[in-house]
C-alpha cells in the first residue's frame, strides 16, 4: 500500500481534519482516526490495514491511497497527458499587443516603471507585422482548436493616443478570424473607449480597484498627481450599462488591507455586486517583483487579515479569493462538481499558448518580462523568431524542478512564478514557493471551520 505524496492535512479541532489530495482533488473532512490510519500506513505499512478493509477501500477510491508507489506515477503520468493535450488542443491562442508602455497613472507599486516611454510608440506598419506573426502562431496550430483571441496590453492600454491603433487591430483581427479578448486596463479612459469596446464586440475587461475613494487615491493617482478613483467607478458604470463584463482586481498590501471592508460595502451600494456581469477579487500586490526585497510570508500574513476579515464583515464575501496563488486553483477544487485538471506549469506563460507582441518588435510570453529585451523569448522583426529562451520557458514544469517534483502541494502550485524565480536566483528553474503552503493551510482552516 501506498500513501499518495499529494495529501495535505490541516487540524480543524481536537477530533475534526480536512484532508485534501491535490491529484485526485478529493477535498473531506474527516475524524482523527481517518488521519491515523493514514500516518501508520505511511509508518508501518499493510500491517495497520488489518480490520479496516472498508475503510481502505474509501481511502483508495477518493486517491488518498494507491495500490503501490507506480500506481500513484501512472495516474500522475495519464493526467500529465490530460493537462498537455488540454493546453495544446482546447485553449485558444492568446495574442497581446503592446503599443507602448506609456501609463497615465502612477501607481506606487508599478512594475513597468522602468520601462515607460523606453521605445516609440508601435507604427501601424509593425502592427501588420505583428499580425503577421500572429497569422504565423495560428496557422501552425491544431486546426480544431477554437479561434484565438485577441487584447491590446500595456502600460495602459486605452489611450486616446493608441485609439487608432486599437480600431485597426480589431479590423485586422476581424479579417484574420481572431476573437476579442480581455482588456486589462486601469480604467481612467474607459467611459470614453466604452463606445468603440462595444463596436467591437470586447465582451470582458479588468479594472485595477485599490479600495474606497481616497485609499484607491493615494496608491494610483493620475500621471499629474490628480484623482482617478472617480472616473474609473464612471468608466465601470458605463461598461455595465453597455453589456461588457468587468472585473475589479484589488491590489492589496499591508498598506490597503484594512480599508478592503469599507470598498466592499461601497462595491454593494453601487449596485454592482448584485450584477451577474460584474465581479471582485483580491490579490496580493507582490507582483512578483515588487515582493523581491519582502519575505515570501508576507502573502500569508495578509491572507490571514482578510480571512479574519471575512469572519467579521460578511460584505465582503463579495471579494473572491482566486487572485491569491494556489487558491485560484484550490478554491475551483473545493467549490465545484467537476474535477479540476492538477496543475502541471504554473501560469501561461509555460503552456506555450500567450505571446505580448510590444513596440520594439520583441516577442514575450511573461507579463512582468515585457520591456526587457533581455528576457524577450524573440522577436517579430523582420519576421517571426524564437531565441533559446522559448524553449526554456515553455518547458519549465513541476517535474524539471527537483524540489517542486517532489512537493505535495505542486499540483496546486505548478512550481511558483519563474519570473521571480529568474530574479531570485537567475535562473528560471527554480521553484519559487511564495508562502504557498502557508496561503492553502489557512484557506482550508477557514472554509471548513465550523
Ligand atoms: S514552488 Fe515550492 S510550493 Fe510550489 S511546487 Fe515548488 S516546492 Fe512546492
Ligand atoms: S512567470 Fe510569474 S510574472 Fe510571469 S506570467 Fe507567470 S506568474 Fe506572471
Amino acid at each position: 500500500m501506498h500513501v499518495s505524496n499529494y495529501n495535505e492535512i490541516v487540524q480543524l479541532n481536537s477530533d475534526l481534519y480536512v484532508v485534501a489530495n491535490l491529484l485526485s482533488g478529493a477535498v473531506d473532512v474527516v475524524p482523527r482516526i481517518v488521519v491515523k490510519l493514514l500516518n501508520d500506513l505511511q509508518d508501518f505499512g499493510d500491517s495497520s490495514s488489518l480490520g479496516k478493509e472498508q475503510l481502505i477501500e474509501t481511502l483508495k477510491e477518493r486517491g488518498y491511497i494507491f495500490e503501490s508507489v507506480e500506481e500513484e506515477e501512472l495516474e500522475f503520468a495519464r493526467l500529465g497527458k490530460i493537462h498537455a493535450n488540454f493546453f495544446s488542443n482546447c485553449v485558444p491562442l492568446s495574442f497581446k499587443l503592446i503599443f507602448s508602455y506609456n501609463c497615465n497613472l502612477r501607481c506606487v507599486y508599478c512594475f513597468q516603471k522602468a520601462v515607460q516611454s523606453q521605445y516609440p510608440q508601435m507604427s501601424k506598419d509593425r502592427l501588420e507585422k505583428a499580425f503577421d506573426a500572429m497569422m504565423y502562431l495560428d496557422n501552425n496550430t491544431d486546426e480544431d482548436r477554437p479561434r484565438p483571441n485577441i487584447s491590446v496590453f500595456g502600460g495602459e492600454p486605452l489611450l486616446e493616443e493608441n485609439r487608432y491603433l486599437i480600431e485597426n487591430t480589431y479590423e485586422l483581427a476581424n479579417k484574420a478570424g481572431f476573437v476579442p479578448g480581455s482588456i486589462l486596463t486601469n480604467g481612467l479612459l474607459l467611459k470614453e473607449f466604452v463606445p468603440l469596446l462595444e463596436e467591437k464586440c470586447v465582451k470582458q475587461i479588468q479594472v485595477g480597484l485599490d479600495g474606497p475613494r481616497e485609499v484607491h487615491d493615494q496608491r494610483r493617482p493620475t500621471a499629474t498627481g490628480g484623482s482617478s478613483f472617480d472616473r474609473i467607478a464612471e468608466g465601470i458604470d458605463e461598461a455595465l450599462d453597455s453589456g461588457i463584463s468587468v472585473t475589479a482586481r484589488v491590489h492589496v498590501d499591508d498598506q490597503n488591507i484594512d480599508s478592503l471592508p469599507r470598498l466592499a460595502s461601497w462595491i454593494k451600494m453601487k449596485g454592482w455586486s448584485a450584477k451577474s456581469t460584474f465581479q471582485a477579487y483580491v490579490a496580493p500586490v507582490d507582483g512578483h517583483k515588487c515582493s523581491l526585497n519582502k519575505p515570501n510570508l508576507v502573502n500569508p500574513m495578509l491572507l490571514a487579515k482578510i480571512l479574519d476579515n471575512l469572519n467579521t464583515h460578511k460584505e465582503m464575501s463579495i471579494l473572491k479569493l482566486t487572485g491569491w496563488e494556489p487558491l485560484d486553483y484550490f478554491i475551483p477544487m473545493v467549490k465545484s462538481s467537476r474535477p479540476t485538471i492538477p496543475r502541471f506549469v504554473h501560469c501561461d506563460a509555460f503552456t506555450g499558448n500567450t505571446f505580448y507582441f510590444d513596440n520594439s518588435g520583441d516577442v514575450y510570453i511573461c507579463i512582468e518580462c515585457c520591456g526587457y529585451p533581455t528576457k524577450a523569448v524573440g522577436s517579430f522583426i523582420p519576421g517571426l523568431h524564437f531565441n533559446e529562451r522559448y524553449v526554456e520557458w515553455r518547458d519549465r514544469n513541476i517535474a524539471m524542478i527537483p524540489q517542486c517534483s517532489s512537493c505535495s502541494i505542486a499540483l496546486i502550485c505548478g512550481g511558483g512564478c519563474g519570473f521571480s524565480a529568474l530574479e531570485r536566483s537567475g535562473t528560471i528553474m527554480q521553484p519559487d514557493c511564495g508562502g504557498a503552503r502557508e496561503c492553502l493551510k489557512l484557506y482550508m482552516k477557514h472554509e471548513f471551520a465550523e
